[in-house]
């Protein structure tokens, strides 16, 4: 829903009963709170002000080494693997019970963190990440292989076993969502983990970390490392003992996991990478329900979203209703506190992002792009961009080509089916894809005509716990969520018998 009251100003509440006072800033290794060995800390700030709001630990290699060490005993001799799946599944219920018990303060956290909407967080991000715990836990107890009759006598049994201990790396637009789509399908299965949050976002992961002990966890299952990708994260993809990581980040980041588990000892790797998701209108769409498609797919977390739907393909004959649709719907869309329940878009996580997207901006301009509306930061501190929609776009404009992660959308047009899937096409990712037209056998045509590992057919941004979820191209391999997201963590093995009158016997 768009809310009604836009003006063009951030809008601005005081809402300090829900900001969570922040209890968690150490290491969690092995069970307990820790400092990091070389007794470094690092900051964390406030996206709302720029101001800091937690000193948090600063894991490095040696942080690392521990955490691996615990998960590895708890892997090896410790219960987790080795209880019934149903036992598991009883553990990772009350897992789930505390993340909704604590909703509120989680919510607050995220928005604290990431400058992720409160109302959002408290209504749908926390249950959602309470399902997913769920979802797996009913899964922990059907986990099971085949039996085969091979020749020659012989009688195979396959048996899905745990692959190990997994290390899990994560950014921070989703600090809730990404961390569960992961934790929770690696501990239904059977697996340890350490866990290496964005440097952007720590603080939900040392909370869930605290619920998960207080669940009945065991120490060392889940351990949590913060600190910065080339250190801490480097430390966890070169590791030894570590049997598969499970990445969701930058395209970049993702090449340098997979030389390091080459360089290392060939862990399993998933990752889960970059995009820039097309979004094809077609002339038959219903106009109003499109546009608010597509502000979605490039507004929904202020366009911090893997799969947020960056180009946007609009057949020539309702493109000029298409364009201004949109210009009268960016109107009443709310930037602002995102502790306050009005509105619609918070500030970038930081700094950083914050500069990489205004310059983006300045380069579309420089390219030739026109504004359509926004383009400049908001307010007078903090990390507020508006929602900003390029026209006269060039499919060779970085801001067509490359990813920005913000509240900017390439508005393009195009002519026939055959050029909108070609220029659709015409990128190294391929995460996700949308297509809005009412005639079921053209969405069902270009849907196979897309290379993309998820097509939203009349929906944007429709993902959920039990639908597989990731890329094709450079976008990454593996699936999250869905059961193709448990079996990620589970490897065959085969056990061979002879039986009847073989040779063997
Ligand atoms: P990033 O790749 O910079 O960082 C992701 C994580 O990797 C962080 O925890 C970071 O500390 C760590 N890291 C950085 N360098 C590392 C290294 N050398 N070795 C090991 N770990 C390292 O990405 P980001 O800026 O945090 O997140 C934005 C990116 O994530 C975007 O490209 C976005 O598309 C992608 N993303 C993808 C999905 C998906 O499911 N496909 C979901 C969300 C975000």
């Amino acid at each position: 829903g768009f809310n009604k009251k836009g003006n063009g100003e951030l809008t601005k509440m005081e809402h300090a009963h829900k900001i969570p006072k922040i209890k968690f800033t150490q290491l969690f290794i092995d069970g307990h709170f820790v400092d990091s060995v070389r007794g470094r800390t690092f900051e964390t700030v406030d996206p709302r002000t720029g101001e800091v709001i937690a000193w948090i630990a600063e894991g490095d290699k040696e942080d690392v080494d521990l955490a691996v060490k615990a998960a590895r005993r708890a892997f090896d001799d410790g219960p987790w693997p080795r209880m019934s799946g149903y036992e598991r599944s009883r553990v990772m219920m009350r897992f789930a019970d505390l993340i909704v018990e604590n909703a509120e303060e989680l919510a607050g956290l995220d928005s604290l963190d990431a400058g992720k909407l409160f109302s959002w967080g408290k209504a749908v991000d926390m249950p959602n990440a309470a399902a997913m715990v769920r979802y797996y836990a009913g899964a922990a107890d059907k986990i099971h292989g085949e039996v085969l009759k091979m020749s020659g006598a012989l009688q195979g049994i396959t048996l899905r076993e745990p692959i190990g201990v997994v290390g899990i790396i994560v950014p921070w637009n989703f600090p809730t969502g990404i961390f569960f789509t992961k934790v929770a399908p690696a501990l239904a299965a059977g697996c340890t983990m350490v866990v290496k949050p964005a440097e952007q976002t720590p603080l939900s992961a040392l909370f869930y970390a605290n619920l998960a002990k207080q669940a009945g966890i065991p120490d060392g299952v889940i351990n949590v490392v913060t600190g910065f990708g080339p250190t801490a994260g480097a430390a966890v993809s070169h590791h030894m003992d570590i049997d598969m990581v499970n990445f969701t980040g930058s395209t970049e980041v993702g090449r340098q996991i997979m030389q390091a588990a080459a360089v290392s000892n060939l862990k399993t790797v998933s990752l889960e990478l970059g995009g820039k998701s097309p979004l094809l209108i077609f002339n038959d769409a219903d106009i109003d329900k499109a546009a608010d498609l597509a502000l979605l797919g490039v507004l929904f977390n202020k366009g911090e979203v893997c799969t947020a739907s960056s180009r946007v393909y609009v057949q020539e004959g309702i493109y000029e209703e298409f364009k201004k649709k949109l210009v009268e719907k960016t109107k009443v869309w709310l930037v602002g506190d995102p502790f306050d329940p009005s509105t619609n878009q918070g500030p970038q996580v930081d700094k950083n992002q914050f500069e990489k997207i205004l310059s983006y901006i300045e380069q579309g301009k420089v390219e030739g792009a026109k504004l359509l509306v926004g383009g400049n930061p908001m307010g007078r501190e903090g990390y507020y961009i508006p929602p900003t929609i390029f026209i006269d776009v060039k499919d060779n404009m970085r801001i067509a080509r490359e990813e920005i992660f913000g509240p900017v959308m390439s508005l393009m047009k195009f002519k026939t089916v055959e050029e909108g899937i070609k220029r659709a096409n015409d990128t190294r990712y391929g995460l996700a894809a949308g297509i809005v037209t009412k005639d079921l056998n053209l969405a069902n045509t270009v849907s196979r005509s897309i290379r993309a590992g998820i097509i939203w057919i009349n929906c944007n941004l429709a993902l959920d716990r039990d639908c597989p979820f990731g890329g094709y191209k450079m976008s990454g391999f593996g699936r999250d969520m869905g059961m193709e997201g448990l079996h990620k963590y589970l490897q065959v093995k085969s056990v061979v018998t002879p039986i009847y009158n073989s040779p063997w016997l």
